[in-house]
């Protein structure tokens, strides 16, 4: 009986099928992680990148078969490389989509590439009749337009597809090491016909830096998406501002807490006007606007929020900030840098109010301001 040597295990196909099945761990959790995000979100979109797993796992499956009889055919060299250029240009595709939304011009991108593809894929078998040179060359011809053409792929992706995704590391890094890894295999198949056996093994080791990146961008895609999912249920879409619960639920922590927190309320005047005048949409910038300097000037003291269509609120946790001088900072620039005014009203926490209350007590002041001229800031008392 043959014993197995390291040799064997490191060079042999012994070691490529172990190599080989271990990657495909890494592209089957991958793969499942693909498809936890595409049943949660339902998105066409990240269909591209479970084809393209599906792809790199038949692609590895038939080099994991293939390990013992390194004498393939025509045709099973041929469907190897295809499917390594296709695995690559649909990954592509897949980052591409988790990023972006699907749209028409895109169909005619993919569409485009696998007509490029299949036009490449015809040099494989034109190449032997139009140099009708001895087989020996023709072995290491036949593949080289496929062969080159993933390095153009490799460039027009970092062109195209690296400004228009997150995690431009990330992707980076995944282009790099794919770079590297075929350049060894060039290197390997046309310097050393296939048999130098330290760049073999580079060539078999490689992939699982490659995969092992490309799990932890899609993981972390994961997890962005789900982060944005809770911004969204916490904001509102207008102005980025907390949303009146999220608003209220902090309040009340921070009451009962017993912080010496204060709140100011503050309403647009004459806004209807506004937008009978000048249109919704402007009505809409005006908020924005309003919404950034309410925000710029309590960003280190607090958080604010929209309480209603165009009432907004802030809650002063920092027990140093001055909620009156505050206030008096956001209506002086909203006068200077908008076309509207705002009426505000503040009041600081007393023992014995409850969080509600606190914020009442905040707008009947506002309504104050409101009643006595509009334009200024009234505190509680
Ligand atoms: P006052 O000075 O007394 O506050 O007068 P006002 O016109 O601002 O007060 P009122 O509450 O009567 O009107 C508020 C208007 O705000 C009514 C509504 O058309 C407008 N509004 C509410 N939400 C939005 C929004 O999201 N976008 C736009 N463009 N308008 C909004
Ligand atoms: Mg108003
Ligand atoms: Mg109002």
């Amino acid at each position: 009986m043959d014993s197995i040597t390291l040799s064997d295990v490191l060079f042999g196909p012994t070691g490529t099928v172990w190599l080989y099945s271990m990657l495909t761990v890494i592209i089957a959790m991958t793969l499942l992680v693909s498809i936890r995000l595409l049943l949660s979100r339902r998105k066409i979109g990240y269909f591209s990148m479970i084809v393209a797993l599906g792809i790199v796992l038949i692609q590895y499956g038939q080099l994991i078969a293939k390990a013992f009889s390194p004498q393939m055919s025509d045709v099973e060299a041929f469907a190897a490389l295809l499917l390594k250029v296709l695995a690559f240009v649909m990954i592509n595709i897949g980052i591409y989509q988790l990023y972006n939304p699907t749209r028409k011009r895109d169909i005619v991108t993919f569409m485009f590439f696998v007509l490029a593809t299949a036009t490449v894929s015809l040099t494989y078998w034109l190449a032997p009749n139009w140099l009708q040179s001895g087989d020996d060359n023709s072995r290491l011809l036949r593949p080289l337009g496929l062969e080159l053409y993933l390095f153009v792929l490799l460039f027009l992706s970092f062109l195209l597809v690296n400004p228009r995704i997150g995690q431009n590391g990330k992707y980076q890094a995944i282009l790099t090491v794919y770079f590297v890894t075929h350049t060894v295999h060039m290197a390997n198949l046309y310097l050393f016909d296939a048999n130098q056996p330290a760049l073999r093994l580079l060539e078999q080791t490689l992939p699982f830096v490659l995969h092992s990146i490309l799990f932890l961008f899609i993981f972390e895609r994961v997890i962005e998406l789900m982060q944005a999912i809770y911004m969204s249920s916490i904001t509102d879409g207008l102005t980025r501002l907390y949303n009146r619960k999220y608003f209220q639920n902090r309040v009340h922590q921070a009451v009962q807490q017993r912080m010496p927190v204060s709140v100011i309320f503050s309403d647009i005047d004459n806004f209807k006007k506004l937008n009978d005048t000048k249109g919704h949409h402007m009505g809409d910038q005006v908020l924005k606007q309003v919404a950034q300097i309410v925000r710029e000037e309590t960003d280190e003291a607090g958080i604010c929020g929209r309480y209603g269509g165009e009432e907004m609120v802030v809650l002063i946790t920092d027990p140093d900030a001055s909620a009156g001088a505050l206030a008096e900072q956001i209506r002086s620039r909203v006068e200077a840098e908008t076309i509207v005014t705002v009426s505000m009203g503040y009041s600081r926490l007393k023992k014995g109010v409850g969080p509600d209350e606190l914020v009442k007590q905040a707008d009947e002041a506002m309504y104050k301001a409101k009643t006595s001229g509009k334009n200024k800031v009234v505190g509680w008392e």
